[in-house]
């Protein structure tokens, strides 16, 4: 257990520890120690004053009051903030430095946007008011989408899926409602083997039959493959462009025409549009449908479990079966949401709901006040600065840590790297642990699964060069340690608050009060 639970001294203090510094509070300078909130309340103390409730219990509730109080932990307000506020510090953040995490784009999110959602318009608005009392709200997810459309070259788009593997659903549900409306039952998705794991769990949960396409040495589908595996039993490919390997799929167009031609659809996993915003359209390269990560691409504050947004545009085949609320310009240029009342003449073919209202609007207000300060030059120049950071990184560390498509050119807007040439016994994890030590957090490891051992590091456009060279010090000074075998590596992280932790143990079976 958390060996600084109760302050007072204990012998290990005397023999020192990693940090070096010894106190009787466990506290080291500015990093604070915080037990567990259950063993920091003590009963019968609250933080607010409330008084005994007056009055009989209403007839027939009587079974449902209380036997006994509830188990909340007892602390006073400044003691409740002052926990949750030590816990915080110990947390990193994208306002402290680079999250370099791969396949998740965590960009800076410009102040403006926060300022824009919280303006009483937006965010006060509740999302069973009338229509008609929300204009601006409504013109602002039509607006988004308008952009969206117009970015990605697609007929339509769904605004309701409320984050990426949730747009996949969006979008295998289309394709769904497309075929059986031809009465087309195919029941078989093919998916790269280097697909986010998502996507395979998607095509499963909507019924499909999930089947792999195997890559080729250069780390893209194998157009060969795939197309041998086209039949009446295709109903769509799953294909990510750019790829989780960080590398752009050449063959896209020419794997859309083949599935096309085999009667199926193209689904793809849109979360990297990031490196290809205001430069590929993926309505040129005959996709019928993908999600966009706003929260990856446009900014918006992610990670830690949400909020995400993952609207999923639409090619014109799957346009008429996109879910309600269905956000359109009309033909007088007026902003709506087709609901259920209208449908029926207005959008009949909709598949159904995603979500219960209209999805995420705070979102929504940052994602577009982030188009519309960097206007579509800055957008192409974010893409441009994320594949060059990409970059960047990639050939500034090969000569340290192999780069398994590094030969085969650039790279988009994430470096892919192996655990090739690490001393025997030290890997990739070792390497992730060493960067806590130097105050980053460290990057996406063991993803793509194609790859052994693999880091993929996503620098994304935020970085400067400056932030970027201190990073690959770091990195590079890492590498260099687990390829000479420094013992020491593999104890790391000895700066932070915990040492290693057994990840999944803690996932599964947390402890969350002190055994007695
Ligand atoms: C992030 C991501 C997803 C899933 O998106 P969520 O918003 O986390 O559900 C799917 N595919 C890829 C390649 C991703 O990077």
């Amino acid at each position: 257990m958390s060996a600084v639970n109760a302050a007072g001294w204990r012998p290990e203090m005397s023999q020192g520890s990693a940090q070096g510094a010894v106190t009787a509070s466990g506290d080291k300078g500015l990093m604070l120690e915080e037990a567990l909130i259950f063993e920091l309340g003590r009963p019968g103390t609250c933080g607010v004053d409330i008084d005994e409730p007056e009055g009989a219990v209403l007839p027939g509730l009587e079974k449902f009051l209380r036997a006994s109080a509830p188990d909340l932990p007892g602390l006073t307000e400044p003691e409740t903030v002052r926990h949750y506020t030590r816990l915080s510090r110990q947390n990193y953040a994208i306002d402290l430095g680079p999250f370099p995490l791969g396949s998740c784009t965590m960009k800076h999110n410009p102040r403006l946007n926060e300022k824009v959602a919280r303006l009483p318009g937006f965010a006060d608005v509740h999302p069973l008011q009338p229509q008609q009392t929300v204009r601006g709200a409504v013109e602002v997810i039509v607006q988004l989408a308008d952009w969206l459309v117009t970015l990605t070259g697609m007929h339509a788009v769904a605004m309701t899926p409320k984050a990426g593997a949730h747009g996949e659903l969006c979008g295998l549900l289309c394709i769904r409602a497309a075929l059986e409306a031809r009465g087309d039952k195919r029941e078989v998705i093919l998916v790269p083997e280097s697909a986010h794991g998502t996507n395979p769990a998607t095509a499963a949960f909507a019924g499909y039959r999930v089947e792999n396409i195997p890559a080729t040495a250069d780390g893209r589908v194998d157009l060969a493959a795939l197309t041998a595996r086209l039949g009446p039993d295709v109903a769509a490919v799953m294909i990510t462009n750019p790829n989780t390997c960080g590398l752009f799929e050449r063959d896209m167009k020419a794997i859309a025409d083949a599935v096309h031609a085999a009667g199926g659809l193209v689904y793809c996993d849109g979360a990297n549009f990031n490196a290809i915003v205001g430069k590929v359209r993926p309505g040129d390269l005959g996709i019928d449908a993908m999600h966009i990560n706003l929260h990856k691409t446009f900014s918006t504050p992610h990670g830690g479990g949400g909020p995400g947004s993952g609207p999923v545009v639409l090619s014109e085949a799957l346009a008429p079966f996109a879910p309600l609320p269905y956000a359109e310009r009309t033909a007088e240029g007026y902003c709506r949401l087709i609901e259920e009342e209208d449908a029926g003449t207005d959008h009949p073919h909709a598949f159904g709901r995603m979500s219960a209202f209209h999805g995420q609007m705070g979102m929504f207000t940052r994602a577009l006040t982030y188009i519309l300060s960097h206007g579509a030059d800055g957008l192409r120049q974010v893409s441009e600065d994320a594949v060059l950071n990409a970059n960047y990184v990639l050939r500034s560390l090969e000569d340290v840590l192999d780069a398994p498509f590094g030969k085969a050119g650039p790279c988009m807007h994430e470096a892919l790297f192996s655990d090739v040439g690490l001393a025997e016994g030290f890997t990739t994890l070792d390497i992730a642990k060493g960067l806590i030590d130097e105050g980053f957090h460290p990057m996406t490891v063991y993803f793509p699964l194609v790859v052994h051992g693999a880091m993929l590091v996503e620098p994304t456009e935020t970085e400067s060069k400056a932030g970027l060279d201190r990073f690959i010090a770091s990195l590079r000074s890492l590498a260099e340690r687990a390829r000479a075998g420094d013992a020491a590596l593999k104890a790391a992280p000895v700066l932070a608050p915990r040492r290693r932790l057994d990840e999944t143990l803690a996932a599964r079976k947390p402890v969350l009060v002190h055994p007695a």
